[in-house]
Order: C-alpha cells, then sequence, then structure tokens
C-alpha cells in the first residue's frame, strides 16, 4: 500500500506534464511561441469547435486516419481528404462529419471511398470550394452539393489556386498499384485470421463505398492528384494522397522548386516492408521535406495497420537530417512558417 501512495503522485505529475505540454515545431523552431497555445496541443479540430493557433503565421496539422488531415492557417480550415464516418468496422476518429461545421477549403487526393465519402456532406454544410480530379468530382457531382462550390482540375499545369496568404498548385500524381500476389497473399492470410464485419456492418460498408469510385481505372492514371502549398513567406507543403510511384508532371515541379517544407504522404499499400520503403523513399528523394508525416497507415479491425517505423529508419539512413513525425488521430503538430527552406537559401 505504502508503495502505491508514492509511486501515485510521480505517475500523475508524469500525466499532467504529458496533459499540458505543447506540440512543439518538429524543427524547434517555434517552442516558445507556441508553449501553452491551445491551438497546437488540444486534439480537437478547428472545424469541430477547437481552437486555433495564436499566431496567424503557425500551419497547424492535424491527421485524422487515411489520407485526412486538417490545416489552419491564418484563420482558414482546409481539409485534405474528407473520408471520416467510416463505419464500426474502424477505430473511432473522436469526431464524425456531422460535428464538422467549418471549413474553408477541401481538397481531395483521388475519388475512392476512403478518400472523398463525405465530401459532399461535409462540403455543402460548410460552403467549402470542393476541389479534385475530373473523375472524382464527377462522382462527387452525384450526390447533393452546389455545383459552383465544385472545381476540377487535371493537375497538368496551369491551374494555380490563390487563397489568402497561401497558392495551391495541383499537380497530376500516379495512384499507388499494389503487386496483384501480395494483396492476394494478405487478403487471404486476414480473411481466415480476424473476425468478419457482422451482416450490419458489411451493409454499414456497402452503404460508405457507394460515396466513393470503385473500379474505374482513371484514379490511377488520370485521377490522383498531389497538391502543392506555397504559403507568401515561402514555406511549402506537398500533400500526396496515395503511395503510388512520382510521375513526370510532379518531378517537373519538384525541379522547379527544389524541396519543401513539409510532406505528407501515403505510405504504400504493398504490406511488405521490401515495397512500402523502396516507395517512401522515391517520394521523400522527390519532394527533399525537411519534415515527412505518414498517411494511410491505419486500417480497419481486420486488417492491417502499415507501419511506419521501417519507413522512417529507412529514410534517415538515406537523409540524416530529414525529421520524421507520427501522432495520434487529431492531435496536432504546429509549424512557425515564417521559418522555412526557401528563406534560409535567401538568406533571410
Ligand atoms: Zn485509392
Amino acid at each position: 500500500m505504502i508503495k502505491r501512495f508514492t509511486v501515485l503522485p510521480i505517475l500523475l505529475s508524469v500525466l499532467g506534464a504529458c496533459a499540458t505540454a505543447p506540440s512543439s515545431d518538429p524543427r524547434a523552431l517555434a517552442v516558445a511561441q507556441q508553449a501553452g497555445d491551445p491551438g497546437c496541443s488540444m486534439p480537437m479540430l478547428v472545424a469541430t469547435g477547437g481552437p486555433a493557433p495564436r499566431n496567424p503565421g503557425t500551419l497547424a496539422i492535424r491527421w485524422t486516419g487515411f489520407t485526412n488531415y486538417e490545416l489552419v492557417y491564418d484563420g482558414q480550415v482546409i481539409l485534405l481528404d474528407t473520408y471520416f464516418d467510416r463505419g464500426s468496422t474502424f477505430p473511432p476518429l473522436g469526431f464524425s462529419a456531422a460535428d464538422v461545421k467549418r471549413a474553408d477549403l477541401i481538397l481531395l487526393g483521388h475519388g475512392h471511398v476512403d478518400h472523398m465519402s463525405d465530401a459532399a456532406f461535409v462540403g455543402t454544410r460548410t460552403g467549402a470550394l470542393v476541389v479534385g480530379a475530373p473523375v472524382t468530382t464527377e462522382k462527387l457531382l452525384t450526390q447533393p452539393i452546389p455545383k459552383a462550390q465544385v472545381r476540377t482540375v487535371t493537375g497538368r499545369g496551369g491551374e494555380l489556386m490563390r487563397f489568402k496568404g497561401f497558392t495551391v498548385e495541383p499537380i497530376l500524381g500516379k495512384h499507388g498499384d499494389p503487386p496483384p500476389n501480395v494483396a492476394k497473399a494478405f487478403g487471404d492470410a486476414l480473411r481466415t485470421t480476424t473476425t468478419p464485419p457482422a451482416p450490419g456492418q458489411a451493409a454499414e460498408l456497402a452503404r460508405i463505398r457507394t460515396l466513393g469510385i470503385s473500379g474505374d481505372p482513371r484514379v490511377v492514371t488520370e485521377g490522383t492528384i498531389a497538391f502543392l502549398f506555397t504559403f507568401d513567406n515561402g514555406f511549402r507543403l506537398m500533400y500526396r494522397n496515395s503511395g503510388g510511384a512520382v510521375s513526370e508532371y510532379e518531378k517537373a515541379v519538384m525541379e522547379r522548386v527544389g524541396r519543401v517544407d513539409v510532406a505528407l504522404v501515403a505510405v504504400s499499400a504493398s504490406y511488405v516492408q521490401e515495397l512500402t520503403v523502396k516507395q517512401a523513399l522515391e517520394h521523400a528523394r522527390t519532394y527533399r521535406p525537411d519534415v515527412y508525416i505518414p498517411g494511410h497507415h491505419d486500417g480497419s479491425y481486420n486488417n492491417l495497420w502499415r507501419a511506419t517505423e521501417p519507413l522512417f529508419q529507412a529514410l534517415k539512413d538515406d537523409n540524416p537530417n530529414i525529421i520524421t513525425v507520427s501522432r495520434s488521430y487529431r492531435e496536432p503538430v504546429c509549424f512557425d512558417t515564417e521559418n522555412n527552406i526557401q528563406r534560409k537559401r535567401q538568406g533571410g
């Protein structure tokens, strides 16, 4: 009993410190600025009523499963993908699509269900502009959403979009294409070793599946768009929501801009590390980010999460300076955008 009493206060103080610790810029450039800022520590989306960072130059990034992220910058809420109501076979995200009340911009990297199922619903209720490839917006417009809110981009150049304090450049990428023999082997193994969805859950999944594209080969070749954010102060962020090969369009853009500060990149769906590592290395060598934040590594209860640590290790073996960051659902990562590669290059 005595031991318990002595250990408990220590435990509580450790837990207390964790609960109040600020979520700092992984590059340790803005720790003081962000200290005590609820916008950089609260695990609640600004879209659902959480606090925005105090400093308008702070970029807050929250991951909410698959390649869904919320970006908050200078009072604006940007949602990357919209796949929130995933059904009861998935770990809960801590909020639902109905909780999302604020968004200014929604970017859909491609139109498979696990990237766009809530786009029409959230777009309509927030009034956000929703951007996607032709095959994506074609699917979106079969659902109830005002046509004027939907913008189609091809990612083939000349489509730079300007917003308050930043631009977004759509770039045609390529969807992942896992080897069928690997996908089949793992699929078979998972089917025989995990609990299958109950009939009600299967119906739920089938209903959600109708909200995205299935079986259209255009998604792979002309439906996957990477989005490059360039903030007016030079800070850059690349968003890439499928773990596919780098396209010629992406190579051309990166030759022009050099590097990005942050890359939000999907982990390849190829299961085996030999393949996922290879793909992550191609992404990192192309975007050359200071900070690599993976996505698409979570899964349903009867599927596998994609391990990020082997990727992180391989990326660091390739480039010891790269910073890898992976947080839980909704936990913010904040960046002081004033500190960026462009500025340093210009001696600013
Ligand atoms: Zn997909």
